[in-house]
């Protein structure tokens, strides 16, 4: 026994739930994957072979895992999403077959037409407007010193919740996508802007999604914007490590073409980042464990950017669960985003209150500098917010009025709760047409907001 007097209670063994990462061969109970070994589940060709893209697909995959009612379920919704389905073999394993109506994993990219709610009057597709702050294909260029990069359209994955669902994937049925400069030839021109730009020292490549960059692409862009002088920090961002991280494992050219960036990097005093986009706690497994532990071997940074998702991660326990476990494997959590105003998926969409709360629980659960900022991006291309900094927050109608000063001065956002986590009063107000708009009204002047100043998503 020691003679040191605990003044604290020892943590109870709950506080350590984020060390318990899945072990094993746990994708061996889907029926398509019992003969599965780990070198055959870890070959990242493997897994991009056999992701679901049908509701066929799925049952071959899960057979009676899941009942008719939900593939039936699953079937009609994959007609009606804004969003392709693409989900790979790793995060179908990772779903619990027992309960998928209700799975985080299952919400996140297998939509089913029974839980659709209806969208907010206020929902547009494009809700950030990148469109307008895009001066060449595949850039957007809002903010003053940093700029955002879309060299491909496709993702590993297709999250429900997609931002970019006006451009990103396939064409489905419901949506018709933008097209992004999506070649080497037409990438020059957002090169040949960013270099008549001095401003831009920040360059954010995204798409679509890097892990879906050839190496010699990874290489090709990373040398064009370090070759350019006054870019200074560079980030490639990927939901990879989240929903296919044996790729880092076992596609051995990509992770060596981004190292070499990452490198020449740091030798030119530049910094060149991973993001990645982990939402839920059990997306993190020991393969996780091992890929993030490569890259930090590899001086290669990950930061994490979730969303708020409901049913996915917006219980304060949950979401403190994820912040732990995400520092525990070496992410470093770095944003927490109010969910998108997109459309089709208003049962995945939180109110501001809940982020508010969120936020104020996760906060002193661990290092500050691995504590996420909670944001909302304001809808209409205010660029992204501290949740907390509204100018008002009319609770009662779901109502939150933002101010940019330094992206868009005298503008005003707002974005909108989902109407049905309102008191059904409010709910009664938003069914009105003419009340919604006197209630928007009301929002802004006491916000202190010029009414001709807004913009409205
Ligand atoms: C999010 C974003 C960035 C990067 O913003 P940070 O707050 O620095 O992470 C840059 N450009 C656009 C258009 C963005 O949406
Ligand atoms: S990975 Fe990113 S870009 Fe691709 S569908 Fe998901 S949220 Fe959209």
């Amino acid at each position: 026994m020691s003679e040191i007097v605990h003044k604290k209670p020892a943590a109870p063994a709950e506080q350590f739930a984020y060390q318990n990462l899945k072990q094993g061969e746990f994708w061996r109970h889907v029926p398509a994957y019992r003969e599965v070994d780990e070198a055959m589940f870890l070959d990242h060709l493997w897994q991009q072979k056999h992701s679901v893209k049908t509701a066929e697909e799925l049952l071959d995959t899960i057979k009676d895992l899941a009942t008719p009612e939900f593939i039936d379920d699953a079937r009609r919704a994959f007609h009606l999403a804004p969003m392709a389905v693409r989900v790979s073999p790793y995060a179908i394993s990772l779903i619990d077959w027992n309960d998928p109506v209700n799975d985080p994993i299952r919400r996140q990219f297998i939509p089913l037409a029974s839980t659709l709610l209806p969208d907010h009057p206020r929902l547009t597709l494009d809700s950030l407007h990148e469109q307008d702050d895009s001066p060449v294909p595949g850039l957007v260029h809002r903010y003053v010193d940093k700029a955002l990069f879309l060299p491909l359209n496709t993702c590993p994955v297709y999250c429900r919740f997609c931002t970019r669902s006006y451009a990103i994937g396939p064409d489905t049925d419901e949506v018709d996508k933008v097209s992004l400069a999506k070649t080497p030839a037409q990438w020059q021109a957002a090169f040949a802007y960013i270099s008549e730009r001095p401003e831009l020292e920040d360059i954010v490549i995204s798409g679509g999604d890097t892990y879906q960059l050839p190496p010699k692409n990874i290489e090709l862009i990373g040398n064009a914007l370090l070759d350019i002088p006054h870019v200074r920090r560079m980030r490639f961002a990927t939901k990879g490590p989240a929903i296919m991280p044996m790729k880092i494992l076992t596609h051995h050219e990509w992770l060596d073409a981004l190292t070499a960036v990452v490198e020449r990097g740091r030798r030119l005093g530049k910094e060149v980042v991973l993001h990645t986009h982990f939402n839920a706690p059990e997306e993190i497994t020991w393969i996780t464990q091992k890929a993030m532990a490569l890259l930090f071997e590899r001086g290669i940074f990950v930061r994490n950017q979730s969303v708020l998702i409901r049913g996915v991660n917006d219980e304060q326990q949950r979401m403190q669960l994820l912040v732990k476990r995400l520092g525990f494997v070496n992410v470093h959590p770095y944003y927490v985003y109010m969910h998108d105003m997109v459309k089709g998926v208003e049962e995945l969409r939180t109110t501001i209150q809940t982020a508010l709360d969120t936020e104020k629980f996760v906060r002193g659960s661990t290092a500050g500098f691995n504590t996420p900022t909670f944001v909302c991006d304001a809808p209409g291309g205010g660029g992204k917010r501290d949740v907390h900094s509204f100018e008002y927050y009319d609770r009662a109608n779901g109502i939150a009025v933002y101010a940019a000063p330094s992206v868009k001065p005298g503008k005003a956002f707002v974005y909108f709760d989902p109407i049905d986590q309102l008191a059904p009063d409010a709910q009664a107000r938003w069914a009105v047409k003419d009340i919604q708009e006197q209630m928007i009204h009301e929002a802004l002047k006491t916000a202190g907001i010029r009414d001709q100043a807004l913009i409205l998503a």
